[in-house]
């Protein structure tokens, strides 16, 4: 078989990407017709004197739709030719040619999703994706006691939107306990506090929340907003929000935004990539949890693709413990208790032992996993005693034994082998309760 292969000279080939890049920006950016639903620039190719170029764009949406953006984006070109050569330096503007791309790769694209999703979903991913095109302000945020997935998946979601040109607010809802493993994140100096997030928003996005509580104090600001958009993997999501992007398929909610990220065609950086790889990685515990699927592999290998330090993402999460943190764990380690006959392994942590050791609750997130590598343990459960008084719990299980049956009904909720509550009692009374509960059930 033989086959014509065109070649194309290098400068040229980087004027081509470089308007290419440009033009996707320029949509995104600048052109807020919501008849343009969302669009991504396939490709361009310039001719070698520069006088015109051909602008592949594909979208997604009915014929009618893509008709009348097809028009819009017509009409569109003298503005779009005038933005393009303010942002590409080039001796000579060329005129743009839009053409609509139904080249096999668009189509084995979206036949890829539509294999892989739902119809409805695919309308879901493509409203969620113009309700984040269309609106200018948005406020974001993840759930009280973040981790690194709502960490990650908030910083990465909030530089998407500040580079699309929008003003957003990226809040956590008790900003002051940041957890210091994160603090080596990208993104950081976006956040703001929650009393400067704007009230009645065009839009509010609620990341890795399974109910509205979750978001705490910003809850009034969620309600408020004239849209909320709920993205998240807990299987025990109430589809709270007016658009619900929910998979309790996905690995984390950090992998939901890459994929409405690489869905829309926005710019992914190694920063963003660090960010949601940060929320792939600590949700799977190393890729070692049961939410791990092959899926989980392709997107982490896209995002170290993309740039992601995946090095250091390690490092600064997994080692690089607090001299406090480990003496902490030691204390933890030395009162693990077990239950024998409901194979439970449990330890707990007190505000003494936090004065004591000069450890902090957020940097504690992983100390459960060292319970769990108990040899005969299918539950284990970590008490942690917070500044009220109440006591904040952790469950983990294996072996197709369930916590998050039992953490729903003593209040909280999660997914099925790693879910929490809040419990009012002290730690002793939490801790009976707890077993009270378990040995009530069977198996
Ligand atoms: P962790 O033990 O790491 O705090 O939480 C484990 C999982 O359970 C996480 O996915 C977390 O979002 C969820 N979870 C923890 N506490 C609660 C709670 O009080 N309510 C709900 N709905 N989910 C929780
Ligand atoms: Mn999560």
């Amino acid at each position: 078989m033989s086959e014509v292969i065109e070649v194309i000279p290098d400068r040229i080939k980087r004027v081509n990407e470089a308007c290419k890049e440009a033009l996707g920006e320029i949509l995104l950016e600048k052109m807020k017709d919501p008849r343009i639903g969302f669009v991504t620039v396939t490709s361009v190719e310039v001719t070698p004197d520069l006088r015109q170029a051909k602008v592949w764009v594909s979208m997604m949406g009915s014929e009618e739709e893509v008709e009348t953006a097809m028009g819009v984006l017509e009409k569109a070109t003298g503005f779009l030719r005038k933005e393009l050569g303010q942002r590409v330096r080039m001796r000579y503007t060329p005129e743009l040619k839009i053409i609509l791309d139904h080249g096999p790769e668009v189509s084995e694209r979206v036949q890829g999703i539509l294999h892989e999703l739902e119809e409805e979903d695919i309308s879901e991913l493509g409203s969620v994706i113009s309700a984040l095109m269309k609106a200018e302000a948005i406020g974001i945020s993840s759930h009280e006691n973040p981790d690194g997935d709502s960490v990650g998946s908030l910083l990465g979601l909030a530089m998407v939107l500040n580079r699309a040109g929008k003003r957003v607010f990226p809040c956590m809802p008790e900003p002051w306990k940041y957890p210091p493993q994160y603090a080596f994140l990208p993104g950081r100096e976006l956040l703001v506090d929650p009393d400067e997030m704007e009230g009645g928003l065009e839009l509010f996005v609620a990341l890795d929340c399974s109910n509205p509580e979750r978001l705490g104090p910003l809850q009034d600001k969620a309600a408020s907003a004239a849209m909320l958009l709920n993205i998240d993997h807990h299987e025990d999501n109430q589809l709270y929000a007016g658009m619900n992007l929910v998979d309790a398929g996905a690995s984390s909610t950090s992998e939901l935004v890459y994929k409405v990220i690489k869905e829309a065609g926005w710019p992914m950086g190694p920063d963003i990539a660090t960010c949601l790889y940060t929320g792939v990685v600590t949700d799977t515990g190393r890729f070692q949890h049961i939410n791990t699927s092959p899926e989980t592999f392709a997107i982490a290998s896209e995002l170290t693709a993309a740039g992601a330090d995946i090095f250091q993402v390690v490092k600064e999460v997994y080692d690089n413990q607090s001299l406090a943190y480990t003496r902490l764990l030691g204390r933890v380690l030395q009162r693990i208790k077990i239950v024998e006959d409901r194979e439970l392994a449990y330890s707990y942590i007190t505000q003494l032992d936090l004065d004591e050791t000069g450890a902090v609750l957020p940097e504690t997130e992983d100390l459960i996993d060292h319970l769990r590598s108990v040899r005969g343990t299918r539950v284990v459960a970590l008490f942690k005693e917070l500044e009220d008084g109440k006591v904040r719990v952790s469950l983990r299980s294996r072996d197709g034994f369930e916590v998050g049956p039992i953490a729903r009904s003593l209040g909280g909720g999660g997914h099925a082998m790693a879910a929490g509550y809040t419990s009012d009692s002290d730690v002793e009374g939490s801790i009976a309760g707890f077993v009270d509960e378990l040995q009530g059930r069977s198996d």
